[in-house]
C-alpha cells in the first residue's frame, strides 16, 4: 500500500505502518487530504504491483548504511524511527520492485502472494506522528488482507453488522444520549430513552444488592484533596484526576474513586467482629481525566457511574464473600446472555504486604472460584500493586470482547485509613478490603448493551415495548384503552394513529418497538389484537388479556426474546 501511495504521490512521506488485528495501517504526510473516493484508485495501484510479482528481499546493514540509504529516499519520519532501533539490534530493509522501506519484516515472499480479490483499503482517518498532539496530524489508511476472497467477504459482513450497531450511530438515530464538546469532552447526556433503560438496571441492581445484605451509602462527589494524598491516589494515579478547584484556600478535588468515601463511612464508627462483614454500595459518580483522542461515545469518557461495592470482612469470611460476588456476577451477565472468561491477575514485581497476606488471598479467590467451578485463567503478575483480583471480560452478540466485572483485594487503603475491628480475643485487627464493580461503568456498560442487542432491548429494559395502531380513527377509543391498561401496568405504550397504517408500521419497526398491537374492526369487537412481533414472520391474534399476561412473562422473566413460543 504504501509504495502504491507513493506512485500516486511521490511527494508523500511515510512514517509507520504495523499489522494489527485483521488488517494493517500505515501513516503518511500527504499534499492533500484523503478522501475514501482515493481508497480505490490506491486499490488499483495495489493490484498492479501485485500482478507485476516482484520478490520481497531482505537486507541487514550497519546504521551508517541505513541512513545514508533513508537520506538518498528523502524521508525525515524514516530517520526517527532509524534513531529510535537500539544500538545492537538488527536493521533490515525490504524490497521490491522500485520500493525500499526500513523494516522489520517479515514479508511474504512475493507481491504475487497477495490476493489480489481479498484485499481491501477500509478508511482513512488522521493520526498524529507518535500519537502526540504536539507532533504534525498524518494521514492514516486503514486495510485488511485475507488469504481468500470469501473470508474477506465474511468479513465485510461481520464489519457491516458492527457499524450498524454502533452505539454512536444508533444514539443519534433514536435520540438516546448525546455529547456535547462545549459542555466537555466524554461527558454523557443521557436522554429520556436511555435515561429509562438505566433507571431499570439501577433499580434491578440495588434489588439484587439488598437481597445480598449490601447497604446503600452515598458520599461527595468532591473531597479535599488531602483525602486523595492520605488514599494514595494523587501519588499513584495523579494523571487521571482532575486539576484541582480552590474553596476556602484550600484545593479539592472532584473524586476518580468511591473508595476513600467508604473507608471514611467505615471508620465513623467503631466495629466489633460481629458487626462483619459490612458490605456497602454505591451508584458512585467519578471524573477520571483520559486523553481526548481516546475518548469514544459512551464507551471511553471522563464521567461515568460505577456500581461500586465495597465489603469489609475479616480475613476468614473472605473466600465466602468472594463465592457470593461471583454469585452475583453470573447472575448478572447470564441475564444479558454474555458469556465470559474470568482471569485470575496474581502478584506483580512491585507490592505492598507479605507473602502471607498475598497468599492468603489468592488461595481465598481460587478456592471461592473452586466452590463456583469457575475456570480461572492465569495472568501472572497482572495485579495492582495492593492486592490480587479476578477481572471478567465478557463476550457479546457479535464474538467481541469487552472488559467485565472486577473483585479486587485491597490490602493498602485498610493501612492508609488504618480501618480496624475488634476481635473475638479482643485484639484491634485490620479488615480485609475487597472492590467489586459488575457492570463497571454504567456509561461503558449501557454503551455495550446498545450495540449487544442493537438496541433491540429487551421488555423489561426497552423504553418503548409496544405501539398501538388503530386501523382506523374507528378503533381509536379501544386503542386508548389498551394503551391505558398497559400503562396501569407499568409498560410504556405509543399510540399510532396518524397517517397509512404501512408507514405507521414502519416508524414503529425503525424506533425498535418490539411490539405492534393492531386494532382493526374485527378486534374492537372481539376485545383483541392483532400482533406483529419483531423478528417473528407471523402475526397472531390474542386477546387484550392475553397480550398483557404475555409482557408480563416476558418482563419478570427478563427473557432476551419476544416471540411467544418457549424460549
Ligand atoms: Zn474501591
Amino acid at each position: 500500500m504504501a509504495d502504491a501511495v507513493l506512485r500516486l504521490f511521490p511527494e508523500a512521506k511515510v512514517a509507520i505502518g504495523p499489522p494489527i488485528d485483521h488488517g494493517f495501517y500505515y501513516d503518511f504526510e500527504l499534499p492533500r487530504a484523503l478522501t475514501d473516493e482515493d481508497l480505490p484508485l490506491i486499490e488499483a495501484e495495489m493490484r498492479k504491483i501485485i500482478g507485476a510479482g516482484n520478490d520481497f528481499t531482505r537486507t541487514t546493514m550497519t546504521r551508517e548504511q541505513a541512513a545514508a540509504r533513508i537520506s538518498e529516499s528523502a524521508q525525515p519520519y524514516k530517520v526517527e524511527l532509524l534513531d529510535d532501533i537500539p544500538e545492537g539490534e538488527e536493521i533490515s530493509f525490504y524490497d521490491h520492485g522500485t520500493w525500499s522501506d526500513l523494516c522489520e519484516g517479515p514479508h511474504v515472499e512475493s507481491t504475487k502472494q497477495i490476493r489480489y480479490d481479498a484485499f481491501k483499503l477500509l478508511s482513512v482517518a488522521g493520526a498524529y506522528w507518535r500519537g502526540d498532539s504536539e507532533n504534525k496530524m498524518l494521514t492514516r489508511v486503514y486495510g485488511t488482507a485475507w488469504w481468500h476472497k470469501k473470508d474477506l467477504k465474511k468479513y465485510m459482513v461481520y464489519l457491516e453488522e458492527v457499524q450498524q450497531r454502533d452505539h454512536r450511530k444508533l444514539g443519534r438515530e433514536l435520540n438516546l444520549f448525546s455529547l456535547h464538546a462545549e459542555y466537555g469532552a466524554g461527558l454523557v447526556f443521557w436522554h429520556q430513552k436511555l435515561g429509562y433503560v438505566r433507571r431499570q438496571l439501577e433499580q434491578w441492581w440495588w434489588d439484587l444488592h439488598h437481597q445480598r445484605e449490601y447497604w446503600p451509602v452515598y458520599t461527595p462527589h468532591v473531597a479535599s484533596e488531602e483525602v486523595f494524598i492520605q488514599s494514595g491516589h494523587l501519588e499513584n494515579y495523579a494523571d487521571m484526576i482532575w486539576a484541582p478547584m480552590d474553596v476556602d484556600g484550600r484545593p479539592y478535588r472532584v473524586k476518580p474513586m468511591n473508595c476513600p468515601g467508604h473507608v471514611t463511612i467505615f471508620n465513623s464508627t467503631r466495629h466489633s467482629y460481629r458487626d462483619l462483614p459490612v458490605r456497602m454500595a454505591e451508584l458512585g459518580s467519578v471524573y477520571r481525566y483520559e486523553p481526548s483522542g481516546t475518548l469514544h461515545g459512551m464507551l471511553r469518557v471522563r464521567g461515568f457511574t460505577q456500581d461500586d461495592a465495597h465489603i469489609f470482612c475479616t480475613p476468614e469470611q473472605l473466600a465466602d464473600e468472594i463465592v457470593d460476588v461471583l454469585k452475583l456476577v453470573h447472575t448478572i451477565l447470564s441475564t444479558f446472555g454474555y458469556s465470559y472468561t474470568a482471569y485470575l491477575a496474581t502478584r506483580p514485581e512491585k507490592f505492598l504486604g507479605t507473602d502471607e497476606i498475598w497468599e492468603h488471598a489468592i488461595s481465598a479467590l481460587v478456592d471461592a472460584a473452586e466452590r463456583q467451578e469457575l475456570n480461572l485463567e492465569d495472568d501472572p503478575g497482572g495485579g495492582v500493586f495492593y492486592g490480587p483480583k479476578i477481572d471478567f471480560k465478557i463476550k457479546d452478540a457479535l464474538g467481541r470482547e469487552w472488559q467485565g466485572p472486577t473483585v479486587q483485594v485491597d490490602f493498602n487503603l485498610p493501612d492508609r485509613f488504618d480501618i480496624q475491628y475488634n476481635d473475638a480475643d479482643n485484639e484491634l485487627k485490620r479488615p480485609v478490603m475487597v472492590h467489586r464493580a459488575i457492570f463497571g461503568s454504567l456509561e461503558r456498560f449501557v454503551g455495550g448493551l446498545i450495540e449487544h442487542f442493537a438496541a433491540w432491548f429487551p421488555v423489561w429494559l426497552c423504553p418503548m415495548p409496544v405501539a398501538v395502531l388503530p386501523i382506523t380513527d374507528e378503533q381509536l377509543d379501544p386503542a386508548k384503552e389498551l394503551r391505558s391498561k398497559l400503562m396501569a401496568r407499568g409498560f410504556n405504550v405509543e399510540l399510532s394513529h396518524d397517517g397509512p397504517l404501512r408507514k405507521r408500521v414502519r416508524d414503529s419497526e425503525v424506533n425498535k418497538i418490539p411490539y405492534m398491537a393492531v386494532i382493526g374492526e374485527r378486534e374492537a369487537e372481539n376485545g383483541q389484537v392483532s400482533l406483529r412481533i419483531h423478528g417473528v414472520k407471523q402475526q397472531v391474534t390474542l386477546t387484550i388479556d392475553e397480550f398483557i399476561a404475555l409482557l408480563e412473562d416476558k418482563r419478570s422473566s427478563k427473557s432476551l426474546t419476544y416471540s411467544i413460543d418457549a424460549e
